[in-house]
């Protein structure tokens, strides 16, 4: 990240930005035993507004009660600590992320003495993917790296260890000139994007993977939710990489990479190579939600 001023929560305390370091010998670092978040907050007319906190923040407790974690603070003091960091940053929009480290009292796997640090940062980012991905689409290439097999990791927690499969996948398909990748489970059925839950349409018919090795997307879950109340229906299944060649729309969904639509996969245009209709009008649904714009969902949104 790059130098700047601004302050980080860290272990209940704010921290000067330069100085939120921790030791060479910390754990995680080692092992990537760990569990973190992507939120973000937006604009709205009420003032900044954090989408969908309590989700993301049970959604951190899950990952750690699956990891064997214990947290060191309860889910108020987190919720707290993430309003924080975007008010007392002065960030109208945020990107906010909130971690469980282990720390630096041993090495070796047994991880057994050690503490859990939590750390929440927050700074402004943009479009993830550009904001010409997110009206034009993206090109997107199959991985020759699988996700997770179910047994290997804890496909379900967000766990850091797990993101060394997406860091693969992403950093082979832009070597070979894509924006994104697009990883199969272990069987060969279409898992997900890097950072991303995956949805296609055809016939007017909305279909995203089941959830097996892909997780559980809080912005796949918001999707869901808004399709169904514009009248479509959301079909989840196994869904192999030739039904989305064939997709009249495809697009990933995740909390950095908002609705990107997909353009291309595996260089074949997916219905007419462009942003389609559904995408569109689910993806303006969505900034208005988030933006407080739809009277709709104002549950979903906390003001900082
Ligand atoms: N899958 C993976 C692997 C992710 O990292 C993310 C981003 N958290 C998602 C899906 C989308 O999840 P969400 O919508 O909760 O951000």
């Amino acid at each position: 990240m790059a130098d700047r001023d601004g302050l980080i929560w860290y272990d209940g305390k704010m921290v000067p930005w330069r100085e939120a370091t921790t030791h060479v010998l910390t754990h995680t670092l080692h092992y990537g035993m760990g569990v973190f978040e992507g939120v973000r907050a937006y604009k709205t007319d009420k003032g900044t507004a954090i989408f969908r906190l309590k989700e993301h923040t049970d959604r951190l407790f899950r990952s750690a009660h699956i990891l064997g974690m214990k947290m060191p603070f309860d889910k108020a003091t987190v919720v707290e600590a993430q309003k924080a960091a975007v008010r007392e940053n002065n960030l109208e929009s945020a990107y906010m992320r909130p971690m469980a480290f282990y720390g630096a009292e041993a090495m070796g796997i047994s991880a057994k003495t050690l503490s859990t640090h939590l750390i929440v940062a927050a700074w402004k980012w943009g479009a993830y993917m550009g904001e010409e991905a997110l009206e034009r689409g993206i090109r997107v290439k199959t991985s020759s790296f699988s996700r997770h097999h179910v047994n290997i990791t804890m496909c379900k927690a967000k766990a850091n260890g797990n993101y060394m499969n997406s860091i693969l996948a992403h950093q082979e398909a832009a070597a070979d000139g894509y924006d994104e990748a697009l990883l199969l489970d272990v069987d060969g059925f279409v898992a997900e994007g890097s950072g991303e839950n995956i949805f296609i349409v055809r016939n007017g018919k909305i279909y995203t993977p089941d959830l097996t090795s892909a997780l559980e997307g809080i912005t796949r879950d918001t999707i869901v939710q808004l399709a169904a109340e514009l009248g479509y229906t959301v079909i989840e299944k196994r869904i192999t990489r030739d039904e989305v060649y064939s997709a009249d729309e495809a697009f990933f969904t995740g909390t950095a990479a908002e609705v990107t639509p997909i353009r291309e996969l595996d260089n074949r245009a997916i219905g007419l190579g462009k942003r389609g209709p559904v995408t569109e009008q689910l993806q303006k649904m969505y900034f208005d939600v988030v933006t407080g714009k739809s009277a709709k969902h104002m549950d979903w949104l906390t003001i900082v």
